[in-house]
């Protein structure tokens, strides 16, 4: 018997990062579910939700940030659920400031988390691959603001612009291994991230709790705040024998925001 494939996705404990982890477990992978060590229960929870769905899973606990703890929970992933073919470098936080507010322990913080980790996340999972002798996945947390600077999310764009770049750079390093590399772009997403940057945008601009944010609903074409789930299913793809060909690519997947 053959083993399932295994993904696995940071920041799974909430919000995009679980809904990605379901979405894989219906689509029949195996699932660690990555976040930081106070994100546990809800992680655990997750875990319990894809072994409803007849699938694998277990929780480790990683800081992104931190190259040896994502390097030992690629490990621990494979370990426990016996392969390693897909890594979501789901993972990040919004910082919401004007730019000449921004500290410089604020950028460090922002790119330690959005990118850093992704290129840490980059290198495990490609260790971990070529150990196998896998044709290895990965698939990487953009946003809207990958394609585009907004005001006051600079530090959030600038490392959001990072993430797209090392897409690009690493799909053509390393496609000769037969490896992908590709990003999802949401756009106004209802997670626990937008409450937060309603809240201070709010505190910034004056304007009263969840105007900001439905402000920004009323420019999607489509006319509905985005579910976790619309991202989900993109990832779904780049996970998918069909997206074989496909790689380098930020796809964006925001209702109808940005069109490049
Ligand atoms: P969220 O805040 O709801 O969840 C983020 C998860 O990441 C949490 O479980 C958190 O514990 C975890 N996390 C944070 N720092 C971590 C670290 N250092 N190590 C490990 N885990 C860590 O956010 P979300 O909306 O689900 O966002 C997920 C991804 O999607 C992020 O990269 C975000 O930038 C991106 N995104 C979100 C939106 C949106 O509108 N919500 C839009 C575009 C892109």
């Amino acid at each position: 018997m053959t083993n399932s494939k295994v993904a696995l996705v940071t920041g799974a404990g909430q919000g995009i990062g679980r809904a990605i982890a379901l979405k894989l477990a219906a689509d029949g992978f195996d699932i660690a579910v990555a976040d930081l060590s106070f994100q546990q229960e809800k992680g655990e929870g997750v875990v319990r939700e894809i072994e409803a769905l007849g699938r694998k899973a277990v929780f480790v606990t990683a800081d992104v940030s931190s190259k040896d703890e994502i390097t030992a929970a690629v490990d621990t992933a494979a370990e426990k659920l016996g392969s390693f073919d897909v890594i979501v470098n789901n993972a990040g936080i919004a910082q919401v400031k004007p730019i000449s507010e921004i500290t410089g322990e604020e950028l460090d913080k922002i790119f330690r988390i959005n990118v850093n980790s992704v290129v840490f996340g980059i290198q495990a999972a490609v260790a971990k691959f070529d150990e196998l002798g896998v044709k290895g996945r990965i698939i990487n947390a953009a946003s809207i603001a990958a394609i585009q600077g907004f005001p006051i999310l600079g530090a959030y764009s600038a490392s959001k612009f990072a993430v797209r770049g090392i897409t690009q750079a690493a799909a053509q390093e390393l496609a000769p291994k037969g490896h992908t590399v590709n990003a999802y772009a949401p756009g106004i997403v209802g997670t626990g991230m937008w409450d937060l940057i309603d809240e201070r945008l709010s505190e910034i601009n004056g304007k009263p709790r969840g105007q900001n944010l439905q402000e920004n609903v009323d420019s999607i074409a489509l006319g509905r705040i985005e579910k976790p789930e619309d991202v989900a299913g993109v990832v779904s793809f780049f996970a998918s024998d069909n997206a074989g060909y496909v790689t380098g690519q930020v796809l964006l997947v925001d209702g109808g925001m940005l069109y490049n």
